[in-house]
């Protein structure tokens, strides 16, 4: 399907890998050229390569935190003019409701929440002048199923998905789309660093740990990163004009709910 994006400039944020890089590929895949992001260089500057090389488009860098005031700056600085913008950054580590502070909050709600803000904020405004945009923001299922050891995870996603849902409906009179993009379980280094978490818990191997929740999926698997970046570039397409403040859950069936 030609999603009809072909030219227009998209800002990838945390894409050297995993979720984010799905999203950087399928964009690029579709002819979007990119700025991409990453704390990290040596894996952000190796994809770009192989993005700008293997689709022909126009790939920046720029490696920085984005859940820093100065790295927002630089990746915004990049940015300016963007058509699309997919927020992202790394999720907070799993715990007990008792493990945490004010600290790990204000940390999970700059990363989870006030990032992605900053982010809209500031590149909005230029899709409302052009009278066309797309957003689609990196939550997690845990938004629709809060999961116990995410309590840091639940309580930042599930506040940006209140300032979506009224933001969205905001901008849509401007032709700007803005959607959320809720991750199941997807073979990634952070699935890889949660099943790690509960192979050391309970004493299993790590393949024992995979197979154990992959067996609570009714798709039997892991989601890829190919199949989420899919998703992402259909979010940003001319075709997805109608669909506003969504918030659509790629788990392969894990969650049981009807809305
Ligand atoms: P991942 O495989 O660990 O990849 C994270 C990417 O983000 C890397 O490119 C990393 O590069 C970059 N990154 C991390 N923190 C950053 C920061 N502060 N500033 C800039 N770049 C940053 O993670 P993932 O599985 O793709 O997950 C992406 C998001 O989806 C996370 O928030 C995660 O919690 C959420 N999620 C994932 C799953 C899953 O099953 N995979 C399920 C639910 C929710 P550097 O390390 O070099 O910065």
């Amino acid at each position: 399907m030609d999603l009809g994006i072909q030219g227009k400039r998209a800002l990838v944020c945390a894409s050297s890998k995993g979720l984010g890089l799905g999203c950087a590929e399928a964009l690029a895949e579709a002819g979007v050229d990119l700025v991409m992001n990453a704390r990290g260089s040596d894996a952000l500057e190796a994809e770009a390569a192989r993005l700008q090389n293997d689709y022909g488009v126009k790939v920046n860098t720029v490696a920085c935190d984005v859940t820093t005031a100065e790295g927002q700056e630089a990746v915004i600085d990049a940015a300016q003019g963007v058509d699309i913008l997919v927020t992202n950054a790394g999720g907070p580590p799993p715990g007990l409701w008792s493990d945490w502070d004010r600290d790990d909050f204000i940390k999970a709600l700059d990363a989870n929440m006030l990032t992605p803000i900053a982010f809209m904020k500031a590149l909005l405004p230029g899709m409302i002048d052009k009278g066309w945009g797309r957003v689609v923001n990196i939550t997690s299922q845990s938004v629709r199923a809060p999961i116990p050891a995410l309590g840091l995870s639940n309580a930042a996603r599930t506040g940006l998905t209140g300032y979506v849902a009224g933001t969205s409906r905001q901008v849509a009179p401007f032709g700007v789309n803005i959607n959320n993009l809720l991750p199941g379980i997807h073979a990634t280094d952070r699935a890889n660093s949660l099943d790690s978490g509960v192979a050391s818990q309970q004493g299993i191997s790590m393949d024992e740990a995979r197979a154990n929740r992959a067996a609570t999926i009714p798709a039997r698997r892991y989601g890829t990163r190919q199949e989420f970046g899919a998703a992402c570039a259909f979010l940003c397409s001319q075709q997805a004009g109608f669909i506003v403040g969504q918030n659509i859950l790629l788990d392969g069936g894990a969650g049981n709910m009807t809305m």
